[in-house]
């Protein structure tokens, strides 16, 4: 079993290519379990077709501890188990310890079962805050993808993360697989993310592209490969599923410092076109 964490900045396009990404891994027959770990509990609507399935958090504060698999894991597209955490009260607690909570409930209802290939946790903002390296500190996800984009502030936000990763690499045994880039058509936006990528002694995993297609889908509450599985863009999520399956670079980031990055943003040309 492989499991993976999916991180990157708010709005970068984490749920949206974590579902889309487990609907063609489930499609080629993998059994995958996705645990969403962001408060909004949006990681898993698109397999689940729109529905609002009740996080972990508030079934334990419903129900008290006595609560069953089937009360909190939902079968959606593909046979794929879907987990919502959710979060503490606006307000009220910490994010992070929500999600262990969630994790060691999976665990002690037997949900990591032999037959999973994948575990996906997606989740939510930058490492740099202790509540959200969670899945990473306490050693489940081993393998980490980030998604960014040509914005300063994706690839600043995915530094971040990198030193993150590269901080409990260090005591446990987490790797960075690759940077996912979710293009927002920036200028030269291919060559940067390359770049970026290979600076952390990393690989960019795959550019997956912009398309009205996903927004399409969304609104059908359906990720791009069950609503129209010969799409163009349903093939670049296949193909993002293979590059995954069969990748075999696992490193230790070297983050870059704030000058470094901005350097590396100036000689692709990015803050001359927006100058
Ligand atoms: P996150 O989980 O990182 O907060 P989401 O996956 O919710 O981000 O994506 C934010 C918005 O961006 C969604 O409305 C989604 O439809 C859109 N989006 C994501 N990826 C793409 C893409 N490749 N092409 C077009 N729109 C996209
Ligand atoms: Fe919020 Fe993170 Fe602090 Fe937890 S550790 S309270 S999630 S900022
Ligand atoms: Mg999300």
């Amino acid at each position: 079993m492989r499991q993976i964490a999916i991180y990157g900045k708010g709005g970068i396009g984490k749920s949206t290519t974590t579902q889309n990404t487990v609907a063609a891994l489930a499609e080629s027959g993998n059994q995958v379990m996705v645990v969403g770990c962001d408060p909004k509990a949006d990681s898993t609507r698109l397999l689940l077709n729109g529905l609002c399935q009740k996080t972990v958090l508030d079934t334990l504060r419903d129900e008290g501890d006595d609560i069953e698999l089937e009360d909190i894991l939902k079968i959606g597209f593909g046979n794929t188990r879907c987990v919502e955490s959710g979060g503490p009260e606006p307000g009220v607690g910490c994010a992070g310890r929500g999600i262990i909570t969630s994790i060691n409930m999976l665990e002690s209802l037997g949900a990591y079962t032999s037959d999973l290939d994948y575990v996906f946790y997606d989740v939510l903002g930058d490492v740099v805050c202790g509540g959200f390296a969670m899945p990473i500190r306490e050693g489940k996800a081993q393998e980490i993808y980030i998604v960014a984009s040509g914005e300063l502030m994706a690839c600043y936000a995915a530094n971040n993360i990198a030193k993150g990763i590269s901080k409990y690499a260090l005591s446990g045994g987490v790797r960075l697989g690759g940077i996912i880039c979710n293009s927002r058509k920036v200028d030269n936006e291919y060559a940067l993310l390359k770049a970026f990528a290979e600076e952390l002694g990393s690989q960019l995993i795959h550019f997956v592209p912009r398309d009205n297609i996903v927004q399409r889908a969304e609104i059908n509450k359906k990720t791009v490969i069950d609503f129209d599985p010969k799409a163009n863009q349903a093939d670049e999520y296949r193909k993002l599923a293979m590059n995954i399956k069969n990748n075999d670079m696992f490193v230790i980031p070297k983050p870059m410092t704030q000058d470094r990055l901005e350097e590396l943003m100036m000689q692709h040309g990015f803050l001359d076109a927006i100058a």
